[in-house]
């Protein structure tokens, strides 16, 4: 295998990165998304950002992480949040392909990040993981056998839109009432948070928040990360993972009412799952995104 491009395409920030076999990143390079200026703009400034890690590296291949739902036949964009506006549709794999005379696999993000982590973070050596990325939304996956379960339409494992107690009046992403997202994501912090004082910050405002000893912020926030230990409990049954992981930009704000609500909650069968922090970061994405191109068909 040789080192490849791995590629993290978010609404708000593209990072490309040069990963070596081992799983190491060599050269990581990170520009605003130009999401506002449309589909061809934000594949562009992908393609610009993997051509210039190419440069020196030969005929590597390149791997996609991206938001929203991919079709994994065609690494087309099925669905996607206003985000990135008109991403839907978009044929990611094709059109980069083209931008940079090699073949592309694409993915969605959480799933790169949970092949990322599989591999060279907290689940190495690990078969069956649930990794979930609590970022401003709530997204999910689950690893099989070592390889990500993809479900029919590419979307296997997006544990945000379980019901979850506490979040009946909290609008979720996808436009219900009452889910898992609408009160375990940075976006539910924040909500909450607004519910309770009429105040209208962030959710990593509300962290900082709750750190700084704001009791109504660390009630927010408690209650949030307690639900999500519930759920992932829940899960755990369902599922039967060595561990599960915990990702993204809130994930330690979360953690620790998380891991309490979490081990009360789990069944006797499965006391010896741990719930455990994702340790690669804001890398989780590109790693896995190289991964993924490392393992194509050649
Ligand atoms: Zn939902």
């Amino acid at each position: 295998m040789t080192a490849s491009v791995g590629v993290d395409v978010g609404g708000t920030k593209t990072a490309a990165a040069l990963v070596d076999p081992g799983g190491k990143v060599w050269h990581r390079r990170e520009v605003p998304t130009p999401a506002r200026s449309g589909p061809e703009a934000v594949l562009d400034a992908a393609a610009r950002l993997a051509a210039d890690l190419l440069g020196g590296a030969g005929t590597g291949p390149v791997g996609v992480g991206t938001a929203g739902t991919v079709d994994p036949a065609t690494g087309s964009i099925r669905y996607a949040t206003d985000s990135l506006p008109g991403w839907a549709g978009t044929p990611v794999a094709d059109a980069l392909a083209t931008r940079l005379g090699r073949p592309v696999r694409v993915t969605n993000d959480v799933t790169a990040a949970a092949l990322g982590e599989c591999w060279a973070g907290a689940g190495r050596d690990r078969r069956h993981v649930l990794l979930v990325a609590v970022g401003t939304g709530l997204g999910g996956a689950v690893v099989r056998n070592g390889r990500v379960a993809a479900g029919a339409r590419g979307a296997a494992g997006e544990v945000g839109h379980l019901p979850a107690p506490g979040a009946e009046l909290l609008r979720c992403g996808c436009g219900r009432y009452g889910h898992l997202e609408a009160i375990a994501s940075g976006t539910g912090l924040a909500a909450a948070y607004a519910v309770e004082t009429g105040t209208h910050v962030t959710g990593r405002a509300v962290a900082e928040r709750a750190a700084a000893g704001d009791a109504v912020a660390r009630q927010v926030l408690d209650r949030a990360g307690g639900v999500l230990g519930a759920a992932l409990a829940g899960l755990v049954a369902l599922l039967d993972p060595d561990a599960v992981l915990v990702a993204g930009g809130a994930a330690s704000a979360l953690l620790p009412a998380a891991s309490v609500a979490y081990s009360a909650e789990l069944p006797a069968g499965w006391a010896d799952v741990p719930l455990l922090p994702a340790t690669l970061g804001a890398d989780a994405v590109v790693v896995g995104a190289a991964r993924l191109a490392m393992d194509a068909p050649t």
